[in-house]
């Protein structure tokens, strides 16, 4: 864990405060005192700051005190209707007038352009930014912080952002860079999660438990990152290479999922997307392909 001593900052930049203390909010936090900077915190509902406090934190009374803290402040809510409704009121908006918010609250590309938008008219000096990995890797190596924005911003505020530990990535100057890898990344998370509570239902229904298919079911996750890397140049070119496993191939399994689901009574919707898509690539005269073509399906307008 980097502690704020290894680093070479001014006492205004050595100061942050969190705004938001839900799981994630309170990680971060955490992590900040864990470092060893001097942390302010708010949440619109009181009390959740208590073990926050006890650790050294020092508790706002209003958004407004708590940004008037420090010369950066890390906004983490549930959306930017949130955010936007927090930063937005006048008192907030006056306080941070000169000051820097990174904000890590998820949302999509849109929302964190008009933000940044919002902020340059304000006077507020804003990088965006999303968190790619649970609340348990804050403060470890193993969390993933993508920023977007701009570029001495972020290099001004790396030595603080660095005390949350991890991997920090910035993403360029389109401040929705940021929100639109984690709007990709997690389509790839849910439809995966979509895909595996699907599965146990169906081996339930087979009379698996879910223990059971643990092992195999890690055993098929695993042959997912290695694709992954095959299917970006795959991808990027505009080959959509089916060789060794055509799309019709894909076909036949996806409606073998849907036929075993729907005999148990367990809606198929999800696998019936997804196979329909895979059948009018077949129908376009490309089932030679692999299963990638649907991405170039999808980008048709
Ligand atoms: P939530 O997404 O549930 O956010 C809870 C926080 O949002 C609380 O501080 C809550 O305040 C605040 N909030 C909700 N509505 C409002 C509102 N109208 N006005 C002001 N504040 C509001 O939990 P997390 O803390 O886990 O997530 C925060 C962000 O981090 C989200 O964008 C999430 O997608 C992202 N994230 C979370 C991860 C995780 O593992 N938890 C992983 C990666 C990203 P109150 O207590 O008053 O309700």
């Amino acid at each position: 864990m980097p502690t704020y001593s290894d680093t070479d900052q001014s006492a205004l930049t050595a100061t942050v405060t969190v705004l938001g203390l839900g799981p994630m909010g309170r990680a971060l936090a955490d992590a900040f005192l864990d470092a060893g900077l001097r942390t302010t915190v708010w949440n619109r509902t009181p009390g959740k700051d208590q073990e926050l406090l006890a650790r050294g934190a020092t508790g706002a009374a209003s958004a407004a005190e708590a940004v008037a803290a420090s010369g950066l402040t890390v906004v983490c809510v549930v959306n930017y209707d949130a955010a936007d409704g927090i930063l937005r009121d006048a008192a907030v908006t006056d306080a941070l007038k000169g000051r820097t918010v990174v904000n890590l609250t998820a949302d999509t590309p849109d929302r964190a352009r008009q933000a940044a938008d919002w902020a340059a008219a304000h006077g507020i000096r804003y990088l965006d930014g999303a968190i790619m990995t649970p609340t348990t890797t804050i403060g470890t190596p193993h969390g993933v912080f993508l920023y977007s924005g701009p570029d001495d911003l972020y290099q001004e505020h790396r030595p603080v952002l660095d005390a949350l530990d991890g991997t920090h990535t910035h993403l360029g100057e389109d401040v929705g860079r940021a929100a639109a890898h984690d709007i990709a990344l997690l389509d790839i998370f849910w439809t995966s999660m979509a895909g595996y509570v699907h599965a146990l239902a169906l081996a339930r229904a087979e009379g698996i438990t879910a223990r059971e298919l643990a092992p195999f079911a890690q055993g098929i996750a695993a042959i997912l990152p290695p694709l992954f890397e095959e299917w970006a140049d795959d991808v990027d070119n505009g080959t959509y290479s089916g060789e060794g496993n055509p799309i019709t191939s894909g076909v036949s399994s996806m409606s073998h999922i849907v036929h075993a689901s729907e005999a148990h009574g367990i809606d198929a919707s999800v696998m019936r997307a997804a196979e329909g898509l895979a059948r009018r690539v077949v129908g376009l005269g490309h089932g030679e392909d692999g299963f990638t073509r649907v991405t170039e399906l999808l980008g048709r307008r």
